[in-house]
Formats: C-alpha cells, sequence, structure tokens
C-alpha cells in the first residue's frame, strides 16, 4: 500500500484499483483534526469517558466524517474501520442523498473488509461509529465476522432526537445491536461526543 492519499470531495480514493468505491483505506495513523474541532470535542468530553483515549480519538474521527456528510448534504454518520494493531484501515461516511438508502458507512466497511481482510484480521478489527449500527449494518457486520463495535451515540438516542424533531420513524426498527448481532462486543455512547452527534442530526434535520 503506499503512502496516505488524499480523498477528493466525494470521499472516493481513485488512486488505487484495490478501494472500493465510497471507501477510502489508508488514512494516516495520527488523524488530522482541525485543533477548533478537537478542543470543542475535548471540551464536550469532560469526565464521561467510558473508554481510553485512543478509542475517544477514533470516535472523534467518526463525528468529523459525519458532519464531512453533513457539509455534503448527506445525512450525519461516520465510521472507522481500526486493525487489530490499531491502525485505521478504511473509514467512510453516510452516502444515501442519491437515494440509496443502503449506502451507510458500517455497511461499506464490512463489504470492504470481507474484500481485504482475512476471516482471523476481521475477527480482531474494531468498527468505531459515529452513531449505533442499524439492523441492516449489524446484521453485515456479523456476517462478515468483525469484532468490536465502539459507538459514540445509541440507536435508542437517535430515534428520541428524530421524534423530537419530529422526523417521520424510518423504515426499518431501529435495535440495540445485540438484539441483531448477539456475539459482538459492544461499547457505547460516548455522552460529550453523543451531544455533538445529536447537534449534527438537528441541523440535518432543522437547516438553520
Ligand atoms: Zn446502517
Amino acid at each position: 500500500m503506499g503512502g496516505h492519499r488524499q480523498p477528493d470531495d466525494a470521499g472516493l480514493d481513485h488512486s488505487d484499483p484495490h478501494v472500493d468505491e465510497g471507501v477510502t483505506i489508508e488514512p494516516p495513523a495520527t488523524l488530522p483534526v482541525d485543533g477548533k474541532a478537537v478542543a470543542s470535542v475535548v471540551g464536550a468530553l469532560g469526565q464521561d469517558r467510558f473508554v481510553d483515549d485512543r478509542d475517544v480519538n477514533l470516535l472523534r474521527r467518526c463525528v468529523e466524517l459525519a458532519a464531512e456528510a453533513l457539509a455534503a448534504g448527506d445525512e450525519p454518520f461516520g465510521s472507522v474501520l481500526v486493525g487489530a494493531e490499531g491502525r485505521v484501515l478504511a473509514e467512510d461516511r453516510n452516502r444515501v442523498a442519491g437515494g440509496d438508502h443502503t449506502r451507510h458507512p458500517e455497511f461499506a466497511l464490512a463489504r470492504w473488509a470481507a474484500d481485504h481482510l482475512t476471516p482471523a484480521e476481521r475477527a480482531a478489527a474494531t468498527v468505531y461509529t459515529s452513531g449505533e449500527h442499524c439492523p441492516m449494518c449489524a446484521a453485515a457486520h456479523a456476517w462478515v465476522g468483525l469484532g468490536r463495535i465502539v459507538y459514540a451515540s445509541s440507536a435508542e438516542q437517535l430515534a428520541s432526537w428524530l421524534r423530537a424533531l419530529g422526523v417521520p420513524p424510518p423504515p426499518v426498527r431501529m435495535l440495540p445491536i445485540p438484539d441483531v448481532a448477539p456475539g459482538v462486543a459492544v461499547e457505547g455512547p460516548a455522552p460529550g461526543l453523543a451531544e455533538q452527534v445529536r447537534d449534527l442530526h438537528r441541523r440535518f434535520h432543522q437547516p438553520a
């Protein structure tokens, strides 16, 4: 694999034939997060850490990807796939604005993992995500044998936020991951980051 490459505006990386559409591989191990965003997230996290600092950094990147989705006119969701040794392998954001509502980042990462990782590598990998996997993505995650999931905000939180915003319920019932994939280790939500995710959803559904 080559060095770090910048994805284009659509998040696609055209320089590597191995890259599936919509999934960017090999972002830098040390993620370039803009100083202001980091400060606000760290401030929001406060004492609420439920995972270690590296987990928080990766969740922060997920929220950043969710913000990128929002900026591109998409629903704000973002996810990162991390290998056993801690290296970021792939990341993606929501891409449903074009009308295909299966284009969730967790689903894209599961398929990327199936194409690029061995079963052992998949089992040892962790998926970080701004919002708890929906049933479709939880199923894909389990079917390809991926490992731990760490999310910033829960499906229950999202459902309550959307209700409060007057958004009609989605066509698929939001279930906790363990109801769909009982063998997957799950951690979340992360209180300070969850509030940031809530703000992104508010901005998507009630643009200023
Ligand atoms: Zn999903």
